[in-house]
C-alpha cells in the first residue's frame, strides 16, 4: 500500500512563491497557501480580469515576469495548452537560479512541452479534485488529496519542497502520495477518458437515448439516468460500492450484480486497455498537441457536435425547476 503522508516543512517555502495563473487551480492554491502563511505573488497577464479578484482577495498580483524574479517556487497553474508559450516567453528569462518549477499535472514535462534548465527543481503537486473544491474544503477546516512528484532533483531539497507546498494548499489534512508525472499522467488521462468523463458522459447519453428511443418521457429518462446519478455517486463517494448496494433496494442491488458486468462487459474492458495503451504509446498526447498546435480545429469541432442535445435541453428546463429558490416558492 501507498505511504500516505500528513505532514511538511513550510518554512522550505520561505521568500516567496509565484504562482502564475488565478484560475481554478490557481486561486485555490494561492489562497490556500497564502492562509498557511506562506508569502504568495500572483504572476497574470496584464489586463485580466482575474487582476483584480486576486487584489481583492487580498494577494499581491504583478506581471508574470516580475512575479517569477525573486520567488523560489514558480507554480505553473495555466491552462496545459499555454504553458510551453509563456513558460518560454514570461517565466524562464525571469526563473531565479535553483528556483523550483512546480506542475499540477504532468502533461507538458512528460511529453516535453515544458522543459526547465539544468539547475531546477521540477516537481508537482497535483491535488485531486477541481480547484474550487480544493478551495472550499480548506476554508471549512479540511483538505483535498494531492498527489506529488519530482522529475528533477536538482537542489538536493526538491521532494521536501513539493511536500511543503502540499501542507500548504492544506492536502496534508486529506493525505498526500508519492508518484511519477509518468504515472500521474497517464493515470489522470486515463481515469478522465474511460470513467470519469469520457465514460460517464457517454453512459448517461446511451442510457438516456434508449429509454426515450423506446417512447417513455424524455423527463423520466433524464431523473433516472442523470439525475439521480450524484445521489447514486454521493453514496458511493461516502462509503464505497457496497455501502451504496445497502442503501438501495434489494431489487435495485439485484439489478445491478445481474445486469452491470453486461453492460459494462469483456468489449468494454478490451477497450479500455486499449486507450490505456494510446495514452502510454504517447499516441492520444500526439493527437491532442497537433490539435492544440494548431488552434484546436478537432476540439472545436466536438464541442460543436456536443451540443443542442435532447438531453440537455430537458436537462435545463428541469434543472431550472430544482433551483433552490424556485422550489421554496413551490413547497
Ligand atoms: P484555468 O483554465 O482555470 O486557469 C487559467 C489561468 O491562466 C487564468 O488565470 C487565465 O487568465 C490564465 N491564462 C489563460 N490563458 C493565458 C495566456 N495565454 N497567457 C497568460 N495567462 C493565461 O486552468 P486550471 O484548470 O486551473 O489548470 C491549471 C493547471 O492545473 C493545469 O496544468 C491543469 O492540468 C492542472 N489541474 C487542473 C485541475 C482543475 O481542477 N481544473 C485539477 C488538477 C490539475
Ligand atoms: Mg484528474
Amino acid at each position: 500500500m501507498a505511504t500516505i503522508l500528513r505532514d511538511g516543512d513550510l518554512s522550505l517555502l520561505d521568500g516567496s512563491v509565484a504562482v502564475v495563473g488565478y484560475g481554478s487551480q490557481g486561486h485555490a492554491h494561492a489562497l490556500n497557501l497564502h492562509d498557511s502563511g506562506v508569502q504568495v505573488v500572483i504572476g497574470l497577464r496584464e489586463g485580466l480580469s482575474s487582476w483584480s479578484d486576486a487584489e481583492e482577495a487580498g494577494l499581491e498580483v504583478r506581471p508574470i515576469a516580475e512575479a517569477v524574479r525573486g520567488a523560489q517556487v514558480v507554480s505553473l497553474l495555466l491552462p496545459d495548452q499555454v504553458q510551453p508559450k509563456v513558460f518560454t516567453e514570461s517565466v524562464e528569462p525571469s526563473l531565479e537560479p535553483g528556483a523550483a518549477v512546480l506542475f499540477a499535472h504532468g502533461f507538458n514535462v512528460l511529453y516535453e512541452r515544458v522543459r526547465p534548465g539544468e539547475g531546477h527543481d521540477v516537481i508537482m503537486v497535483a491535488p485531486k479534485g477541481p480547484g474550487h473544491v480544493v478551495r472550499r474544503l480548506y476554508s471549512e477546516g479540511y483538505g483535498t488529496p494531492a498527489l506529488i512528484a519530482v522529475e528533477r532533483d536538482a537542489s538536493g531539497s526538491a521532494r521536501e519542497t513539493a511536500l511543503a507546498y502540499a501542507v500548504g494548499i492544506g492536502a496534508g489534512r486529506a493525505g498526500i502520495i508519492e508518484t511519477t508525472f509518468k504515472e500521474e499522467t497517464e493515470t489522470d488521462l486515463f481515469g478522465e477518458q474511460a470513467v470519469l468523463c469520457g465514460g460517464t458522459t457517454e453512459l448517461i447519453r446511451a442510457g438516456f437515448e434508449t429509454l426515450v428511443a423506446a417512447g417513455y418521457q424524455p423527463e423520466v429518462a433524464y431523473y433516472e439516468c442523470l439525475h439521480e446519478l450524484k445521489l447514486i455517486v454521493d453514496l458511493i463517494w461516502e462509503g464505497g460500492l457496497q455501502h451504496m448496494r445497502w442503501s438501495i433496494s434489494d431489487t435495485a442491488e439485484f439489478g445491478d450484480y445481474t445486469s452491470g458486468p453486461r453492460v459494462i462487459d469483456e468489449r468494454v474492458r478490451e477497450t479500455m486497455a486499449t486507450l490505456l495503451g494510446e495514452i502510454q504509446s504517447g499516441a492520444f498526447a500526439k493527437r491532442w498537441v497537433e490539435d492544440m498546435d494548431t488552434g484546436e480545429p478537432e476540439l472545436t469541432r466536438l464541442r460543436a457536435e456536443a451540443e443542442g442535445t435532447q438531453l440537455e435541453a430537458v436537462g435545463e428546463e428541469l434543472r431550472g425547476l430544482m433551483r433552490r429558490e424556485d422550489a421554496r416558492a413551490v413547497g
